[in-house]
């Protein structure tokens, strides 16, 4: 996430289900790109830590993340990051829940924007929980993104295949104007996201 720029400094944050239903964390304050195994940090589903350095707490995002396992059962994933082109259209009004790019459609459905939180704090938990119950990846306002999976590699593939699809957009954007995809065709990706895998 660091390589590809999804994040910078100390932002962002991740977050996995334990076999046992607990959660394994990033910490506050650590930069992602140097983080160690003991960094990571345990809580409960509430968000109570049981175990990891006596010094570290867990992400200021926490509340979010634990929203997402609440709502969401088959989630075992969460990743929090600030894409740069996400960020950039969200802040022009440019939304990405209308379908442009197959592939989008396909892995992620339609992507919302959620209204304007404070980083880092209980706001963010409110902004995402009408929309996380049904969607795998949302765009935080002026601030990042928010995608979940399976597992991590699943979260994590969702947030580059948004922020692929955000930068293409933003491309088509400053070439002309971009067209969408028709309702037949939308249609018919729609049909491929919801078939079973194989
Ligand atoms: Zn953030």
């Amino acid at each position: 996430m660091y390589a590809r720029e999804y994040i910078s400094g100390l932002a962002g944050n991740l977050s996995a289900r334990l076999p046992d239903g607990n959660l394994l964390v990033t910490p506050a304050g650590l930069p992602k790109n140097s983080l160690l195994v003991e960094d990571l940090l345990v809580v409960d589903i509430r968000g109570v830590k049981l175990a990891g350095a006596e010094h570290l707490h867990p992400t200021s995002e926490l509340p979010m993340h634990l929203e997402v396992y609440q709502q969401r059962p088959e989630v075992g994933a969460v990743i929090h990051a600030h894409p740069v082109y996400c960020v950039a259209l969200s802040m022009v009004g440019i939304s990405l829940e209308v379908p442009f790019i197959p592939e989008a459609l396909v892995m992620l459905g339609p992507i919302p924007t959620s209204q304007y939180a404070t980083p880092s704090s209980e706001e963010n938990r409110q902004a995402i929980a009408g929309l996380i119950s049904n969607h795998d990846a949302i765009i935080l306002a002026q601030h990042g993104s928010i995608t979940v999976g399976q597992d991590l590699l699943q979260a994590y593939m969702r947030l580059e295949t948004l922020e692929h699809t955000a930068r293409t957009l933003a491309l088509a954007y400053q070439l002309g104007e971009p067209s969408q995809l028709n309702m037949e065709a939308v249609e018919k990706l729609w049909a491929l996201r919801n078939a079973p895998s194989s």
